[in-house]
């Protein structure tokens, strides 16, 4: 796997998904040495179950432990500390890592009660969990989800689970962006697991998530971050810590240049989610027939942006989405799907960024 890879896989059998990704990355070769010590940085921020949005799916990590030890790594930690007020050994529990934990005999970490140290990031001094810098090769394993001060959060602000409490909350005091962006220089991010697997439309801490039933992987955080912003209707430069992230060398915004790979071809589910009030909102003004999940998800949010806007007005017609348009005309529809409708976006699946603007440009 090379810099600018991005492999993406759909399903949602997830711990077998997440094998799958491994394999095509490449992941053993990518660690080397089988006695290094591996780092799993999943995303607890609260205590509460991944189907709410805002914690990494226990499946992720089963795949990931199940790869390294059949792959002859055993030296494996799952580290994470919660946000200031929640409980970490709690939010393990919430997950169901403890029986991972029991099952596979991999240690969990609570950083909330670590020792630091003080390090140079950059030119700003950063401190950092002991355990987590202590890692040869850490598994960033990010949720893509909305968040209200930063817009989005993904790789670059999880890293914010690896300092202690106490420089939480300065992080805060500072606006967040700036101190992120210089964690970033310090913290380890040697290989990128995201769970977009109903990551939430715009709040940390979950409850209205949006079903994508997808898997990511990156090496490298910032075209990570990049990439996330337009799959939910943003562009990256409007992401301080991301812009700020990059000027300081640690990863690139190009996501133009980016390889993408899709590693099924048949990118329909079966969702086992069901969609909660903003998102069932969002939702009236689409019509959906057999839309694979990684589609109808990027359409909810491409609308959240142009609700953010004032745009979404009543009287619309109903944006159609889903295999059960090919071959059908009409008159908007957004993928390949509707590609014989008299206004139709390209792509399978088209980015949310890319519905913005046409919605806005056919549509309102
Ligand atoms: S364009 Fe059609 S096949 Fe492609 S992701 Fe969208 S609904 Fe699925």
């Amino acid at each position: 796997m090379k810099n600018n890879d991005i492999l993406i896989i759909h399903g949602t059998d997830y711990k077998n998904m997440t094998i799958r990704l491994l394999e095509q990355a490449g992941l053993a070769d990518l660690i080397g040495d089988r006695k290094k010590k591996i780092g799993m940085k999943p995303n607890l921020v609260v205590a509460k179950d991944p189907s709410q949005g805002a914690t990494t799916h226990g499946e992720l990590l089963e795949g990931v432990i199940c790869y390294l030890q059949n792959n002859g790594f055993r030296n494996i930690t799952i580290m994470e500390g919660s946000w200031v007020g929640d409980s970490t050994p709690a939010a393990f529990r919430a997950a169901g890592y403890d029986r991972i934990s029991r099952q596979y005999g991999v240690e969990l970490k609570d950083l909330q009660a670590d020792t630091w140290k003080t390090y140079d990031a950059a030119g700003m001094d950063i401190r950092l969990c002991d355990s987590a810098a202590e890692v040869d090769f850490m598994i960033n394993m990010p949720v893509l989800k909305g968040h209200c001060q930063t817009t989005v959060t993904c790789a670059l602000k999880n890293n914010k689970g690896v300092i202690p409490n106490s420089e939480k909350r300065r992080f805060h005091t500072m606006g967040l962006h700036k101190p992120i962006a210089h964690l970033n220089t310090v913290a380890r991010n040697d290989f990128i697991l995201v769970d977009n697997i109903c990551g939430d439309l715009d709040f940390e801490e979950g409850g209205n998530p949006v079903v994508m039933n997808r898997i990511l992987a990156f090496l490298d955080p910032v075209l990570c971050d990049s990439f996330v912003c337009e799959s939910m209707g943003y562009s990256p430069e409007e992401v301080e810590y991301i812009t700020r992230a990059e000027q300081l060398g640690v990863g690139s915004m190009d996501t133009s240049s980016a390889n993408v790979v899709y590693l099924n071809e048949d990118l329909s589910d079966k969702s086992k989610f069901h969609m909660t009030g903003r998102v069932k909102k969002l939702a009236s003004y689409t019509d959906g027939r057999d839309a694979c999940s990684a589609c109808f998800g990027s359409l909810i949010y491409a609308l959240d942006r142009l609700q953010d806007r004032g745009e979404l007005k009543k009287g619309l017609p109903p944006v159609a989405i889903g295999q059960g348009y090919k071959g059908q005309s009409g008159n908007i529809g957004v993928g390949q799907c509707t590609s014989c409708f008299a206004k139709s976006l390209k792509g399978c699946p088209p980015r949310a960024l890319d519905m913005v603007e046409f919605l806005e440009k056919e549509w309102l």
